[in-house]
């Protein structure tokens, strides 16, 4: 039987930033110092094939510090944590490596010298996410404002106008925070806001692939878990570029072929936690089904790589 032709772009960058490869890396890394079970305070990035193979090696996942035992290390996930966290580690006398992506780091950092010199945060992000609550966190209650929308930017109160510093979630939609914070500048004259936005090169770059390839496709498949902010923004932003048929999919299986027909050009991307294994895995379901041709779309070159903390490049 022949199998109909298809043409699938690839978008490049995809999958894997330095910041997730580093925060799976001091999980291992950690694993091997100290042995199993390394806990670790939330999913360490936000996939669960990622999570599962870590699981196997002696990981053990849970939410809040409380659930870890005092005799065994914990490690803080990629998304960072509320100051609080680190303090309670340090007061129990835990073990702990914190895997907060450095530039989320970077963006606490801004938190605190902007509060130091009397400036109130509004930071755009989503309501929930541990990203967002790490940062908040950095700061006492009162001191970052949660926009997620332009409309929010009407309704909040602020102490000062004169006195206003804008920080982002590093994973939001570029276009869309563009918005809020024009909006931003529009209430707030005054408001200060960084040079470019917090959102991190990775989530920049990834849009910018997937923008590149939207118009020319039927279908874009974006590998990445439903909790995932940067997989689920890369869905939205194909959908904003022109194509409708964007899905978020976790493995090969939840491809709905039948809704898929027989496109004459595809787009596979996949976010940054999502590992390159599962788009191989996508590309021979479609090689199963179609005469793929596939056409590498590289909008950027990625050479970023984070060192992982001291603390574990030392043995036990
Ligand atoms: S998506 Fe960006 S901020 Fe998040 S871990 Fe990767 S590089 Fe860091």
């Amino acid at each position: 039987m022949t199998r109909p032709s298809l043409h699938l772009y690839l978008a490049a960058p995809r999958g894997f930033c330095a910041g997730v490869d580093r925060a799976i890396r001091i999980v291992e890394m950690a694993i091997e110092k100290w042995g199993a079970p390394v806990y670790v305070r939330h999913e360490i990035v936000h996939n669960k094939y990622v999570v599962d193979e870590l699981r196997a090696k002696g990981a053990v996942f849970v939410e809040e510090l409380d659930d870890c035992p005092d005799d065994r290390p914990v490690v803080f996930s990629a998304h960072g944590v509320p100051k609080a966290v680190p303090a309670e580690a340090e007061r129990r006398n835990l073990i702990h490596v914190d895997a907060t992506c450095p530039l989320v780091t970077k963006v606490h950092n801004e938190a605190a010298r902007h509060n130091s010199v009397g400036r109130q945060l509004i930071m755009v992000g989503h309501a929930g996410h541990p990203e967002t609550l790490g940062t908040m966190g950095q700061l006492p209650e009162g001191e970052v404002i949660l926009v997620e929308t332009e409309a929010d930017v009407a309704r909040i109160t602020v102490r000062d106008p004169s006195q206003l510093a804008v920080i982002t979630q590093t994973t939001l939609s570029v276009d869309d925070t563009a918005g809020i914070v024009a909006a931003l500048r529009r209430r707030f004259p005054e408001i200060m806001v960084p040079a470019h936005e917090d959102i991190c090169y990775a989530t920049t770059n990834r849009q910018a692939a997937v923008k590149a390839i939207a118009p020319k496709i039927a279908a874009l498949f974006v590998l990445g878990s439903p909790n995932s902010s940067n997989s689920r923004r890369l869905v939205e932003v194909g959908r904003a570029a022109g194509c409708d048929y964007a899905q978020l999919v976790q493995r090969a299986a939840d491809i709905d072929w039948r809704a898929l027909g027989t496109p004459s050009a595809i787009g596979v991307t996949a976010g940054a936690s999502a590992p390159e294994v599962l788009v191989e895995e996508v590309l021979d379901a479609f090689r199963a089904r179609f005469d793929v041709t596939v056409d590498i779309v590289e909008t950027a070159v990625e050479d970023i790589e984070f060192k992982v903390p001291r603390a574990l490049r030392i043995p036990a």
